[in-house]
């Protein structure tokens, strides 16, 4: 089986399309596993859902998943993300707000849990250092954990069995990772809005059969999104971003 892993897709149909076609060619996938964020920020939200829904779908919620359909209050986002958060509300229709009011928090799929934040506070902690991951690992029933919400890519891994002594390493691109003995949490990168200086989006693809995972980056059209962007109004700081990976 072979799941292709998206993360923070964030209405990016461009960013999107292009990571599809790419996992087409690259020997395509079995399921998509979709580890939130798929709306806000983007000018696409509701063709993303629309898109990613095409194929076997395992998907789990995401911050601004809930902010655009109001299961939590956009006031404590920055300006930037609350202006796209309210323009995406606007946007979506009630198919979408069914599908994203029914995403769950966390969805397990041995030998991974997936979660967009971390297991200790699902949609809002970023799992990035030490504590965070410490605090995930504790309450991990599966062997692997996938990650999204910080848009960075990383491999986490748990040291001699021991969760508070933990290894973060890179996830490099186009080279295969074997999940080994120790429990790990992976984060693939973000589709749709890059944030590691890279503006290519990321993906995984998980292989059941082999147990490993491959990253891979690929380039699409910026200045299209960024066309879209701009026609819908949308902040400008969210609109140049794309075109630094930040
Ligand atoms: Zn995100």
């Amino acid at each position: 089986m072979r799941a292709l892993v998206l993360s923070d897709i964030h209405a990016n149909l461009e960013a999107l399309e292009a990571v599809l076609s790419d996992a087409r060619n690259r020997g395509g996938f079995d399921v998509i596993w979709c580890l939130g964020d798929t709306v806000g920020y983007g000018p696409d939200p509701g063709a993303c859902v629309d898109r990613i829904r095409e194929f076997d779908l395992v998907a789990i919620a995401g911050n601004h998943d809930h902010a655009a359909i109001g299961l939590i209050d956009a006031r404590d986002f920055n300006p930037a993300a609350k202006a796209a958060a309210e323009w995406t509300a606007g946007q979506i229709d009630a198919r979408h707000v069914e599908f994203l009011s029914s995403l769950p928090f966390v969805s397990v799929q041995e030998p991974f849990t997936l979660v967009h934040g971390s297991l200790r506070d699902p949609i809002v902690e970023y799992l990035l250092d030490r504590d965070s991951a410490s605090g995930t690992l504790a309450l991990l029933e599966t062997k692997y954990c996938f990650v999204g919400h910080s848009h960075i890519p990383f491999v986490c891994c748990e040291v001699d069995g021991n969760p508070l002594i933990i290894d973060f390493k890179d996830f490099p691109e186009d080279e295969l990772v074997a999940l080994g003995n120790e429990r790990q949490i992976i984060n693939p990168g973000g589709v749709g809005q890059p944030r590691d200086r890279d503006p290519r989006p990321s993906y995984a693809v998980y292989d059941s059969e082999e147990a490993n995972i491959l990253r891979h980056r690929v380039t699409y059209d910026i200045a299209k999104t960024q066309k879209k962007m701009k026609s819908a109004n949308l902040p400008g700081h969210l609109i140049e971003r794309l075109e630094y990976g930040i």
